[in-house]
Order: C-alpha cells, then structure tokens, then sequence
C-alpha cells in the first residue's frame, strides 16, 4: 500500500466557509430563465413568488465566486461531514488496475444521500424569511427524506409530492419523511389543479418528476407563506452541493492527489456539479486540466440523446423555461427504470459546459449497473444506491481501461448514498427479472415534439 490512507477525512477547522460557484468562471453563462409566457428572463420580483429572497439571488448570481456559508447552515453540516474521501484499493486490487480510484462518500447520513447539503440551506433561507414551510417534488424519495431531516431541525412544514411508482414501491422512505413530520402526497393527485388535469389525460400513470414538481410548484404558489424548494437541476443547487468538490479537493491537496478522470451520476446534475465544481473552475481559468465524465441511465439519457434547447423544467408546463439537454418536458420515463435519474432535463450550468465541451456524458445500461453495484458492495462493503453505481459503472471502465494501457491514472468518483431502500431494484437484479430498456427514436421523438418554440432565442 502506499502512503495515502484508506479513508482521508478533514479536520473541522478545514471545512469550506464559502460554496464556490462556477458559474463566475465561465465565459459563455448558462442562458437565463424565461418567463413561458414572454419569453423575457423571469425577473428576481417574478422568481421570489416560488422561491425566496436569498434563494433568488443565489439562483441569479452569475459573477460571485465565493458565497460565504452561514454559520448555521455549516453547524448542521458538522453534525454529518466532513464526508469521507476513500482510496477504492480493494476495488482497485479486484480489478487488477493500475488506475488509483478514490471516491467522495455521501452516504453518511440519515437520508443517505448528497441532498441533505442543499436541503439545509433552502430550509434555513426559508425560515430567515419568516415563512411557514415549503413544498417539493421526490423521486426515489432521498430529496423529500432530507428536506423532511432539515425542517424539522428548523421547525418549518413541509409538504412532499411524491411519484407515485416511488410512492408505492418506497414505502420505507415515505415513512422516513413523515416521521420527520412531513406531509406526503402521491403524484400525481386530485388535491391539485394540476395534478387532476395529468390524471385526466393520463390515467393510470406511475407519474414522473415533472408531474410532481408541477403540482408541488403549484401548491406553494397558491398558499400564503409557502415557497417552492426544489432538490436538483436549479443553479442555487449546484451552489450548495460544491461543498462535497471543495471538500474533496482540500482533501487530495493535502496528498499531493490530482484527479486525471472525475466521473459522477447525471439526474439533474447537483451532485456532479458539486464534485466537480474546484476543479471545474480551475480548468475554466486554465490553471489545470481534468477530465471529467457524466454518467446517465440509457433509459433517460438527456445529454447523450437529447436536445439542447428551451424547456419547460415539468410536465404540467407552468414552471420557467430553461435551456438545457432535454428530452422534452412530454418524456415519461420507462416505468422499470431503477432509482432516480428520471428527470427529463438537466442543469443549465451542467448543459452549457457539456455544450462547450468542457464535459463528457456517457449512457449506461441499468443492468450493467447493477453488476457494478454487487461488484462494488463485495469489494468496498458499502451498499451503494443505484444512481451512484451509475458512476461506478464508468469508473470500473475507465480503470479497466488503464489496465489495458498500463496507465497509472487517478480516477475520482462520487458515490453519492447508500441502497438500503432500494432493494426492490436489487431484487429484481438478483432475481434476474431486471431488464433495460432503451428508448428508440420514435419514442424520443414524442418527448421533442413536446419542446415549445422559443424563436427569440433560435
Ligand atoms: C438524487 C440523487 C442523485 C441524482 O441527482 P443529481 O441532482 O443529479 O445529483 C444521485 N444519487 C443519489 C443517491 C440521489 O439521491
């Protein structure tokens, strides 16, 4: 073994003080918001309606490189990070490599992902502005689990829409979140406008991130002292999450590390934008280089396959357009699709540096996945969550890859939670019942045709 630890923690005196964002280093900015009725970037006035104050200036702040993290927020931080940063040797002696493989651990937490990072800055701006509580969309459920943890530290409500395929198949995560006192409802539902109008034209569906957002977004707008919060995709997100990159930066900086590949899972982007946020900003002011890898489900694949264009961020249509790789907001993904990952778009910041080829994207197959996962869980012991093992997928490729060429590279992943509840998923992969599935053409081309024209910007 060499002189580098298995774990590398941080001491509490060497946590970040401030989120880094990217997008103060990049010289062509992700394109704004817009309003889908003008087409006019939604103003800061428009935004504070859905989203509040402090949120709306981190989500519009293009110039600010530094944010400083409130001391509150970083106190709630100390109770689960540092995370740890892991060399991978048993993984590493398992396949043989000469690669060195380090992944970032999000795991560590009750909610058992990365989400918690920006579930508690959204809750602490909330409850600064006075509010009664906010509304959300989940998936899987990890997002409206660490929303739950967050306000009911702070003592905010908190009102969770959840897909009802996750909602039906999850119930241990929705029991999670109410006992946390969270409300939770199934997406889509009857209480909203919405909601009865999706159900209307689609009946019998499982739901999707989309539908759930719309009616989360809904449910906020139309009850005095509620905000909408959401988990992904959005800037102040990304904001929030560069915790885990800065973290694991100071980390290799303290070995000598410098990471050849950084490979993450691609939903919305958060957690890649996170990990790759310091390194990003060095290879954006031409100080270093990186590669860096976003890893999607070929049953949802938005950078691969998908347009980058204006879109409406949910199905329902009354959320802002935002230009990014997108399936369409019209795209329901396939209904054995495992885990998370099924938003039909993607971070703009995310979008914009795959566009400017600062980023590559790669689709992988679910059950290839799930063997990286039990490859994984065997050698590392952590059980991983399926859209994590997405990023160990590639990076087990890119290490047998190494092994070919002899290369010693440094490969850094970021491994962001744990698959306790996600056992049906590896019930049907140890059954052998699991199956992948792969949109054609045709199928996409229904999800385009949902793209509204936005000729302003074309
Ligand atoms: C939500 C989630 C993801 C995907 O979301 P991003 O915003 O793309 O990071 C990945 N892994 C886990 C464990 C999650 O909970």
């Amino acid at each position: 073994m060499e002189n580098i630890p298995y774990k590398i923690y941080l001491a509490e005196n060497e946590l970040p003080t401030a989120w880094y964002n990217m997008r103060a280093d990049m010289k062509t900015k992700p394109a704004p918001l817009l309003n889908p009725g003008t087409h006019k970037p939604l103003t800061a006035e428009e935004m504070s309606g859905i989203f509040c104050e402090e949120l709306v200036a981190q989500e519009l702040d293009d110039t600010t490189a530094f944010i400083p993290i409130p001391q509150e927020i970083r106190d709630f931080y100390k109770m689960y990070r540092p995370s740890p940063l892991v060399r991978a040797y048993c993984l590493e002696k398992q396949l043989g490599t000469p690669a060195k493989i380090y992944y970032k651990f999000e795991g560590n937490n009750t909610s058992g992902s990365h989400k918690l990072n920006s579930a508690i800055a959204q809750a602490y701006y909330a409850k600064k502005q006075g509010l009664k509580g906010v509304t959300t969309e989940t998936g899987a459920g990890q997002w409206g689990t660490a929303l739950s943890m967050a306000c009911a530290y702070l003592g905010l409500d908190c009102k969770v829409y959840m897909v009802k395929v996750s909602y039906e198949q999850k119930p241990f995560r929705r029991e999670v979140m109410r006992t946390y006192g969270a409300s939770v409802t199934a997406s889509p539902s009857m209480e909203t406008e919405v909601g009865r109008k999706i159900l209307a034209e689609h009946p019998g569906t499982t739901g999707s991130l989309g539908c759930a957002i719309s009616e989360a977004v809904e449910v906020a707008v139309t009850n005095p002292g509620y905000r909408y919060v959401l988990g992904s995709v959005l800037n102040q997100v990304l904001l929030h999450q560069s915790v885990i990159g800065l973290e694991t930066k100071a980390a290799m900086d303290k070995y000598g590390i410098k990471p050849d590949i950084i490979i993450g899972c691609a939903g919305g982007g958060s957690n890649l934008g996170g990990l790759i946020a310091p390194f990003m900003g060095e290879k954006l002011r031409g100080e270093a280089d990186y590669r860096v890898i976003a890893v999607e489900p070929a049953s949802c694949p938005s950078f691969t396959r998908g347009k980058f264009a204006f879109d409406f961020c949910d199905t329902g249509k009354i959320c802002p357009l935002a230009r990014m790789y997108t399936l369409g907001s019209g795209f329901i993904p396939a209904p054995n699709h495992a885990g998370g990952l099924r938003f039909h778009g993607m971070s703009t910041t995310l979008s914009q540096l795959y566009h400017d080829g600062y980023l590559e994207a790669r689709a992988v197959e679910q059950t290839s996945v799930f063997k990286a996962a039990e490859q994984f869980a065997r050698v590392e012991g952590i059980l991983p969550a399926p859209e994590s093992s997405h990023a160990i997928k590639v990076a087990m490729d890119e290490a047998l890859k190494c092994k070919e060429t002899g290369e010693e590279k440094t490969i850094l992943f970021g491994l962001t939670g744990t698959g306790y509840f996600d056992l049906k998923a590896y019930e049907s992969y140890n059954d052998g019942t699991m199956t992948d599935y792969i949109p054609t053409d045709e199928d996409l081309a229904v999800g385009f045709a949902s793209l509204p024209p936005v000729p302003e910007y074309d």
